[in-house]
């Protein structure tokens, strides 16, 4: 059956050491991911350059064109290099050096590592908490000078190079979109990414800014936010309107907010999305325990399940494909959760999201109608993919949507979109040729079978002008 066979929910994997082999890309891409993601706090660029053209070879040798996303890492702070680790102990006093070289005015004997943000010791205060390598790390900071942060260790752990620093509750006053980020992100644009994404978004300017950017720069990419601490959550209503498509990114977030607090913000971001159209990703930790182990645990299994029950357009893996050991695997267990939970979905009839424009309001009609006939699918005809966003932002409980479209770009684009497959056709032309042409290539594809039924939607041309159109429409067989 058509409507059966198909995911729904989107898989995108980072890409690291166990995955960048184009071997291994090739069988990602066959075993169903939809979005490959560049991490570039650990990326250079001439690997940057390299992995994206290896990507493109290995979309075109498994036959299916993935999107990339660049995730760009925003005002991120670091610890340093550091030769040997670490092993803080319980108690012990250790300091945070803004300025590495500068004079102790204390006497006793501190250890210290040194951090990438000089105004560090501006935006914090006494009293603070620093978090070290998500989480596992925690100090309290007893005083500070122009050169360091003197802290208390709370929780003890092992310290190694360049590890991440959280402060829950503190402003910390670097810019949203980093030189570094630029220089990142020209690369990326030089390459043809499809997606920048970018991280501790902390209000809608943050987005607005990277827009105007990436638009001087001349890339159609689209930006997907990152919500990652309590500013995020403070502006998230007008971080989701400007942005074109959000990611809760629960690896930070889960340390910048109380941990009761991460399932209640992910709901309502979801939520949220749904309700204007806005794709959204749950990400990291979906399943952790595979990156040393083939099985997922169980509350991981759930972890998924709630995600595709919530209605998420993708679900993420991060470490998992990176470094983990079982990378397809991980793919597998994903492709696996989400068809299940689907075919769970399928007789659910969502309450409409409250669109008021015209557009939306046909798109529903659509989907309508399409929940009323059996062996039905929804075929969308998208130069920019907004139709076909537009249909899925009503969540279709059991019809697919065949998105045709003329534009790579927008093919690529639409991976992110929850039931949407799209498909290559070029070039548009006459609307009824186009429309011929598309099943005929559906057909010979079996994507679609004699005997389906095909809600249409697309332009009708009416002497000199063209309007948006439903049809109903058999697949016949073909004519020879
Ligand atoms: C996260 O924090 O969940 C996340 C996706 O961001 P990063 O992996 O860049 O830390």
């Amino acid at each position: 059956m058509p409507n059966t066979n198909r995911r729904r929910t989107k898989i995108i994997a980072t890409l690291g050491p166990a995955t960048e082999s184009e071997e291994m890309l090739v069988k990602l891409i066959t075993a169903g991911v939809d979005i490959v993601r560049l991490n570039m706090a650990h990326a250079k660029h001439d690997w940057t350059r390299m992995i994206i053209r290896r990507i493109r070879a290995a979309s075109k040798v498994a036959g299916r064109e993935v999107a990339i996303m660049m995730d760009i890492k925003g005002p991120e702070i670091r610890t340093g290099d550091l030769e040997i680790p670490i092993e803080l102990k319980a108690g012990e006093i250790f300091d945070f050096t803004v300025k590495p070289g500068a004079e102790r005015d204390h006497a006793e004997e501190v250890r210290s590592v040194d951090v990438n943000y000089r105004d560090l010791v501006n935006d914090i205060k006494v009293g603070d908490t620093v978090l070290v390598d998500s989480g596992l790390i925690r100090l309290e900071v007893l005083s500070k000078d122009q050169a360091h942060i003197r802290c208390r260790v709370l929780t003890p752990g092992s310290l190694t190079s360049r590890r991440h620093i959280n402060l829950p509750g503190v402003h910390v006053n670097l810019p949203s979109f980093t030189q570094k980020d630029k220089g990142d992100t020209l690369v990326g644009i030089e390459e043809g990414i499809d997606f920048v994404a970018l991280s501790f978004v902390r209000e809608a300017s943050d987005i607005e800014m990277l827009r105007y950017f990436l638009k001087e720069n001349g890339s159609r990419a689209r930006i997907v936010a990152k919500i990652e601490d309590q500013s995020a959550i403070d502006n998230l209503d007008d971080i989701i309107r400007a942005t074109d498509a959000l990611m809760v990114a629960r690896g930070d977030l889960g340390i910048e907010v109380p941990l009761q607090e991460l399932p209640v913000i992910q709901r309502r971001a979801v939520r949220t999305c749904l309700a204007i159209g806005r794709p959204v990703i749950i990400a990291t930790h979906m399943l952790e325990s595979m990156i040393g182990q083939p099985m997922p645990t169980r509350a991981e299994i759930t972890d998924v399940a709630n995600a595709v029950y919530e209605q998420a357009d993708c679900v993420m893996l991060s470490g998992e494909t990176t470094v983990g050991k079982y990378p397809l695997e991980c793919v597998h267990v994903l492709d696996t959760i989400a068809r299940r939970i689907e075919q769970e979905q399928a007789g659910d009839i969502p309450e409409p999201a409250v669109f008021t424009n015209e557009r939306m309001k046909v798109f529903r009609s659509a989907v309508v109608l399409a929940n009323q006939l059996p062996r039905c699918l929804i075929l969308v005809f998208t130069r920019h993919g907004t139709n076909a966003a537009g249909i899925a932002a009503h969540r279709p409980p059991v019809a697919p949507i065949l998105a045709v479209t003329d534009s790579l770009e927008t093919m690529r684009h639409l991976r992110m979109v929850r039931s949407v497959e799209p498909f290559l056709l070029t070039p548009f032309g006459d609307p009824e040729a186009t429309i011929v042409r598309a099943t005929t290539s559906l057909l010979k594809l079996g994507r679609i079978q004699p005997g389906d039924k095909l809600i249409i939607v697309s332009d009708v041309q009416a002497h000199e002008r063209r309007i948006d159109s439903i049809q109903l429409r058999n697949v016949e067989e073909p004519t020879a």
